[in-house]
């Protein structure tokens, strides 16, 4: 590994919000830097000026901050590598491109959109892999071809291929080899003066001084063109790990297409910010087994992880990971705590507090939703019934049931029905309205909650207590 400090980066474009794949990026980034006492680096890759936009390198930059991974260095940080911006970036990229035409190693081609059109169509038509031609390789700067493209716009600047093969080392992948004949004389610099993506990356992690590249691997091809860059500029390469895909639930590469799945969107549904990077830490990466509980913080994550142990194959965004994970991440919580990320009713008439009801609710739940959904009946005043409850509550057997009920808890005379005073309830019922299994508890559950499921009926009796019970029951009779 050396000596030099670690730097690694994650250069998201702000095309969209920050979706799990990735956050998978940046998190991996995150930790290597972390485990190596190394810097993390946030650069925005915004050269696509149609497709970016500062709301989405600001929502990104907050999501980042929320879930704990703040950057080091960035444009809303310090760093003395900036700007980290790379439409502030132009001029270096420029610089280096004079410098690469100067060591003739790149030249200005003056084709025009229409030839460089023709030659991809007769590429595709002969099934050969569209490349250009080099055409402009070899211009003397007399050539009558320059003064008649020039109406065109500006040339580009295209970096001069030399024939070779391009071996690396990835650490997810193994040793790679690439042919640059594959390729093409590439352009570096737009007609409009913007850097291609392929020069800018290589130009900022060169100068950033980024020694790990990790991202994912749809970004494999370009990195034989970027280390043709490095060498011609004379540029240490980073090691590179390329992390497979990761593919949501309707097995399709996770993108921007998958809004719900944005990391915005997944806390707007409830889910704790410890299990998002729980699952998300596990999509190509296995932490040694061990006896440490299943949710890591990020501080744990970083002591375990080990870039060895990425899997070359793709991984699964799998929701109902998220879910257990979240289950576990709510339950480790206080009601106290839960209480300052939801709003639920309390009603001061009930027997039951907001905080006990999240106590006796939450290792249920897998949502923060569904702490409010399952809390809120313990905790209001009165219950609301739907359609589907109320026809479960409307056959004779169950008005049995709710009347048997009313009547034995009317003679209790403890305002708290404990565990044992229950079992002794239920089995008046079970003889006096001769029902028993879902014919029994599913109709007191639903008087009792307006729902049809939620935590084991003896708690709810419990909490409820023997007031507020027979309130309800009447209600519904
Ligand atoms: N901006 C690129 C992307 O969003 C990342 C490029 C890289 O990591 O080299 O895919």
């Amino acid at each position: 590994m050396g000596t030099a400090r670690i730097r690694t980066r994650f250069s998201p474009s702000p095309t969209g919000d920050l979706h799990a794949g990735g956050l998978r990026t940046a998190l991996f980034n995150y930790l290597f830097a972390r485990a190596h006492n190394g810097t993390f680096i946030l650069r925005i890759e915004d050269t696509d000026t149609t497709r970016s936009t500062i709301e989405y390198e600001e929502r990104i930059t907050e999501d980042l901050i929320k879930l704990g991974l703040v950057p080091d260095e960035g444009p809303a940080f310090s760093g003395r590598y900036g700007p980290y911006r790379q439409s502030e970036r132009t001029e270096l990229y420029t610089a280096h491109a004079l410098e690469l035409i100067e060591k003739g190693l790149a030249y200005r081609c003056y084709c025009t959109a229409q030839r460089l059109e023709e030659i991809k169509s007769a590429d595709i038509k002969a099934g050969r892999p569209p490349r250009y031609d080099g055409r402009c390789d070899a211009l003397d700067e007399s050539s009558t071809l320059i003064k008649e493209s020039t109406e065109d716009g500006p040339p580009v600047i295209r970096f001069r291929v030399p024939k070779k093969s391009i071996r690396f080392h990835d650490s997810v992948h193994g040793e790679m080899s690439f042919e640059s004949s594959a390729f093409g004389d590439f352009v570096i610099i737009g007609s409009d003066g913007i850097a291609s993506y392929n020069f800018a990356v290589t130009i900022d992690d060169a100068l950033m001084e980024i020694t790990h590249v990790m991202r994912g691997d749809d970004h494999l091809p370009n990195t034989p063109r970027q280390l043709l860059i490095y060498e011609a500029l004379g540029f240490k390469p980073p090691e590179f790990s390329h992390l497979p895909l990761v593919l949501a639930p309707d097995k399709n590469p996770l993108s921007k297409r998958h809004s719900h799945l944005s990391v915005r969107a997944l806390r707007e549904n409830g889910y704790l910010n410890s299990a998002i990077l729980n699952t998300t830490a596990r999509l190509g990466w296995s932490p040694k087994t061990d006896n440490s509980a299943p949710l890591m913080d990020l501080e744990e994550m970083a002591k375990k992880f080990d870039a060895k142990r990425l899997s070359k194959s793709p991984s699964l965004f799998d929701p109902a990971h998220l879910g257990a994970f979240n289950r576990l991440a709510i339950t480790a919580l206080e009601p106290a705590e839960i209480l300052k990320m939801v709003t639920i009713e309390e009603d001061s008439v009930t027997a039951c507090s907001t905080t006990e009801a999240i106590e006796a609710v939450k290792q249920n739940c897998s949502t923060l939703q569904e702490v409010v959904e399952l809390a809120t009946p313990l905790t209001t005043a009165s219950v609301v019934q739907t359609e589907e409850t109320t026809e479960i509550l409307s056959s004779e057997s169950a008005k049995g049931v709710i009347r048997s009920l009313l009547d034995t808890v009317g003679r209790s005379s403890e305002p708290i029905i404990g565990a044992s005073r229950y079992k002794e309830i239920i089995e008046v019922i079970k003889r006096d309205a001769g029902a028993k299994g879902r014919k029994l508890f599913m109709p007191i559950r639903c008087a009792l909650t307006g729902r049809t499921d939620g935590i084991e009926l003896e708690k709810i009796v419990q909490l409820l207590g023997k007031e507020t019970i027979i309130k309800r029951l009447n209600k519904v009779l």
